[in-house]
């Protein structure tokens, strides 16, 4: 387990919740280190570190309350149940949250159920 671990803001939960995770070290396509980190494409066998994923250089899909999160910047409202975003919501909480781990399973419920917060209101 590397040491040195970004904190992500919008992770806020036990590192088990964490999906993406490759199940070996893995040698990062973005900066060439070897160690632990995530799965970016199985097809392509592309994989990134926890630095160059909390320096933006690739991001993941997040299912939130108020959209789903499917690019940098790029929310769509999806399910019925979605939100419009909070009053003086700054769209740069949506460019950290690509950049942060997900959670293995969030299914039907909200990112506010798994965190027992709202995390883009923070
Ligand atoms: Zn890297």
């Amino acid at each position: 387990m590397t040491s040195d671990v970004p904190v992500f803001r919008y992770f806020q939960a036990p590192r088990a919740q964490m999906s993406g995770l490759a199940r070996r070290d893995v040698t990062c396509s973005f900066c060439d280190v070897a160690g632990e980190g995530f799965t970016v494409d199985e097809r392509t066998s592309k994989y990134g570190c926890f630095a160059c994923l909390a320096q933006g250089r690739f991001g993941f899909f997040h299912d939130t309350e108020v959209g789903l999160l499917l690019g940098e910047g790029q929310l769509e409202s999806f399910y019925d149940h979605n939100e419009p975003p909070p009053a003086g919501f700054s769209s740069r909480a949506l460019i950290e949250l690509y950049h942060t781990p997900p959670f293995v399973s969030i299914g039907c419920g909200s990112i506010a159920a798994a965190t027992r917060r709202r995390i883009l209101v923070t």
